[in-house]
């Protein structure tokens, strides 16, 4: 059986309110929010709003109750031993600069961070940041077309090395780290005693992740990028991981006793909870996840990668395009990054708009990446669980059509 895009497209508000088409290939930024969210967003914040975990009345309690669900559901999406390794947050960004912050407190001067070029620079500037207490910051290379160099890996990681900051699937070429980089990565970290985060913003949107099998310590990802709403993202922390770092921002909720010298702070993952968190988007990314969780995803990756194929040969037939990324469909996301002869990412994407196609131009927050590939910007095209074979060819005449306006 294959995958019914039509019968999962009526599951999106958005395809349902189209007023003119439009083929939206622009889910790696964000993704469109399936209804299981806008309805269980909706529903708490008329039955159940109240603030989570200080509130003494029934409805405080239905609200830390559902809270605490969506926890429950997170830690389900990526397999973790418990739901008290699930920290919510605003977004990715927000998760990654609560490690590098709370870390930051225990670095000395010649630690090393090493990360790679392939970095979104929410992966990247956090870390470069702590420059400033001296650390060095090491970076993997990447090969000819923008995949991370892992036989690099040795020589760039030293002895004093405290973590490993990697994305788990690039947001410009969509290449995938593969389980035998990750595991690779692990043992070389463990060598020499260093945390190891990835970054998986990209790749929560094609399906469930399983966290212990990758054997990290820290993964991060938004909720927006994987159908779910805005304002609200994860970070996962392995139980010992998480323990050990202190909190990054203080206020309310993360405290056990306060005095006027000193405070200590409550266990994760309260401790970095600070103030009211965006409550009724983590419970919309709950019921998400929970409708993720229980997607045939053989079938949504055959479909995927078909789509994919369908591209890469017509983009191929274009003259004057360039490809970036791993040549095998099976190493890498549904996200294309490209250059149309030499015309701005902006110029292309401005008339693929004019026909009704969305996809974004630009550097993407990886100028690092872009500057590798010896380009300053690309257009971008990525597919989702509710893309079709109309969106790839309506993107492929578009193109035909920009490199006729534009030459
Ligand atoms: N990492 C990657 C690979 C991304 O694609 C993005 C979003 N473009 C982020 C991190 C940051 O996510 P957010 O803006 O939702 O915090």
């Amino acid at each position: 059986m294959s995958w019914d895009v039509s019968a999962v497209r009526r599951q999106f508000p958005f395809y349902a309110n189209l007023e003119h088409p439009l083929h939206y290939l622009d889910s790696a930024a964000t993704a469109q929010m399936h209804a299981a969210a806008f309805e269980a967003m909706g529903a708490h914040d008329i039955h159940a709003r109240s603030n989570v975990l200080r509130g003494n009345h029934r409805l405080a309690e239905a609200a830390t109750l559902a809270y605490e669900a969506a926890r429950a559901s997170v830690a389900r999406f990526l397999n973790a031993s418990a739901a008290e390794e699930i920290v919510f947050t605003s977004g990715c960004t927000a998760a990654i600069n609560l490690v590098a912050g709370a870390l930051a407190h225990s670095l000395q001067a010649g630690d090393e961070i090493l990360v790679s070029l392939a970095e979104h620079h929410s992966n990247f500037l956090p870390w470069q940041r702590l420059r400033e207490r001296g650390v060095l910051l090491r970076a993997l290379p990447l090969d000819a077309v923008g995949c991370i160099d892992f036989s690099r890996l040795e020589v760039q990681l030293g002895n004093r090395c405290r973590l490993i900051a990697l994305t788990h699937a690039s947001n410009v070429t969509g290449a995938l780290t593969s389980a035998a980089d990750i595991a690779a990565v692990v043992a070389a970290a463990r060598a020499v005693g260093a945390r190891v985060l990835l970054d998986g913003a990209q790749r929560v949107q094609h399906g469930p992740v399983d966290v212990r099998q990758l054997g990290v310590d820290f993964y991060a990802f938004s909720g927006h990028k994987c159908f779910g709403p805005t304002g609200i993202g994860v970070l996962w922390g392995r139980r010992e991981a998480l323990a050990e770092l202190p909190p990054f921002m203080t206020g309310g909720g993360m405290v056990g006793r306060v005095a006027i010298d000193e405070s200590s702070w409550a266990e994760p993952p309260r401790r970095f909870e600070a103030g009211t968190p965006p409550i009724a988007q983590a419970v919309g990314l709950g019921a998400v996840l929970e409708w993720m969780l229980a997607l045939p995803w053989e079938r949504i990756r055959a479909h995927e990668e078909a789509l994919l194929l369908r591209l890469l040969a017509g983009l191929m037939a274009i003259p004057g395009v360039a490809l970036f990324g791993p040549a095998n469909a099976a190493d890498r996301l549904p996200v294309i990054a490209l250059r149309l002869a030499t015309h701005h990412s902006h110029d292309v994407c401005q008339v693929l708009d004019s026909r009704g196609v969305a996809v974004r131009g630009g550097h993407h927050c990886a100028q690092l990446l872009h500057r590798a590939l010896g380009v300053e910007e690309t257009v971008r095209a990525s597919l989702a669980l509710y893309s079709d074979a109309d969106d790839v060819d309506a993107l492929l005449a578009a193109l035909h059509e920009a490199a006729r306006v534009l030459a």
